[in-house]
């Protein structure tokens, strides 16, 4: 058993958040820091400083310099990682933003963040000694934007936060802007199990505007100077929207508490995106806005998998030797961390999606990309499809668990 860390012996109400870059190929990644600086907020858990979560490709770790004792850690993902997959990092070298937060240390620490590989293998890829009285930690407001608070039911420290920040809303829509922000509030609450931890969720918005509307379409054509910078067609896929400027993300989202970011692009193109504890994005005005929002969040808010498939293959996107890390998908390799557990006795296998099986717990083969070797543990979720409405039990159930983290 890990020992229980006290929050106010290690750390002071604030943040610590560490800008770097991450650059490197298909095989290789390097960081190189930016800077340092203090926030004004401290909105995570001060309960659970070690995360419970194997979740995310990368892991920062915080050790008390003198003792070495760990203090804090939590798992993340970045578009670098995602990046690395696409054929042009077999042939060039690319630099991503990042940026993590920690809480304010009181005393000197150790600063680590680790990566684990194709093989589920941890590797060390920066470290570094930090002294909290040195005074190149930058300690500015960046913005002083005006903090709606469109739901704040519980202390920082005892909820999740959600924090949500305009893209391509001008100052003369940010009455549009509450009002869309307000109706995915009522659409998150209407669906499992969000609506079981309404007291334990706050929702903020910070009014920023952008000079236009919009986003850039890069394969229309289309440009728009806009507060951050995001952008239709990443790695050249029409609906995938992300943005490389995290440093304009983390300035404004500076101004408020948060847990997760939730970027609303103001724009009735179908599309959006979601990186592990990075960024969660949705477009404001498409037919599928509701679905697309809830099914982003489950990647970013819980490292959910896409349960959808393709039947002409990806499969090299998990490694069906290896067991997957997310939860909500299986390649039986060690199946009992899973919904092994949850079966029932006579279980036809892999089971047949048919309409008699519709709300039955199985093993469905398709899942993560891929046809072959990944199974999901039923026919629909939110997680597979926008024509779903519902989480299923498995993804439910990662997302409670998550909501507990953060509500304790
Ligand atoms: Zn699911």
């Amino acid at each position: 058993m890990a020992q229980k860390i006290i929050f106010e012996e290690y750390f002071e109400e604030a943040t610590l958040r560490f800008d770097y870059h991450h650059a490197g190929t298909d095989t290789t990644e390097v960081i190189y820091p930016e800077e340092y600086s203090k926030e004004k907020y401290w909105s995570g858990s001060k309960k659970h400083l070690i995360s419970p979560f194997d979740y995310g490709k990368y892991k920062v770790v915080v050790k008390d310099a003198k003792t070495k004792t760990i203090i804090y850690s939590n798992g993340y993902s970045t578009l670098f990682m995602e990046w690395q997959t696409t054929p042009e990092a077999k042939k060039i070298r690319k630099s991503y933003y990042e940026s993590v937060n920690v809480p304010f240390p009181k005393n000197k620490i150790i600063l680590e963040i680790n990566s684990i590989d194709k093989s589920q293998k941890w590797t060390n890829i920066y470290s570094e000694e930090i002294d909290p009285a040195n005074y190149f930690i930058k300690n500015e407001n960046a913005f002083t934007y005006k903090v709606e608070e469109i739901q704040v039911n519980n202390s920082p420290n005892k909820a999740l936060d959600i924090l949500f920040l305009p893209e391509g809303y001008t100052e003369n829509e940010m009455d549009k802007f509450i009002a869309d922000v307000t109706r995915l509030k009522s659409s998150l609450f209407k669906v499992k199990p969000f609506n079981e931890f309404k007291n334990s969720i706050n929702i903020r918005a910070v009014l920023a505007p952008s000079k236009e509307s919009g986003t850039d379409i890069p394969g229309e054509g289309i440009w728009k100077k806009t507060a951050l910078n995001t952008n239709f067609y990443t790695f050249d896929s029409e609906r995938y929207l992300t943005t490389k400027d995290i440093k304009s993300i983390k300035d404004i989202a500076g101004v408020s508490y948060y847990d997760q970011i939730y970027i609303l692009v103001n724009t009735d193109k179908y599309g959006g995106g979601a990186i592990y504890n990075f960024y969660n994005l949705c477009t404001s005005d498409n037919e599928f806005t509701e679905e697309v929002f809830s099914h982003e969040f489950g990647h970013g808010l819980a490292w959910l998998a896409d349960e959808y498939y393709y039947d002409d293959d990806m499969s090299s996107f998990y490694d069906t030797t290896l067991e997957p890390r997310e939860e909500n998908i299986t390649t039986l390799v060690n199946f009992d961390k899973k919904w092994k557990n949850k079966l029932p006795k006579k279980l036809e296998f892999p089971t047949k999606a048919s309409p008699k099986n519709l709300t039955k717990i199985g093993v469905y083969e398709g899942g993560g990309y891929t046809s072959k070797g990944v199974y999901r543990a039923f026919q629909e979720c939110k997680m597979k499809s926008n024509s779903t409405k519902e989480y299923c039990e498995v993804c439910e159930e990662t997302i409670v668990k998550v909501l507990e983290y953060y509500s304790e």
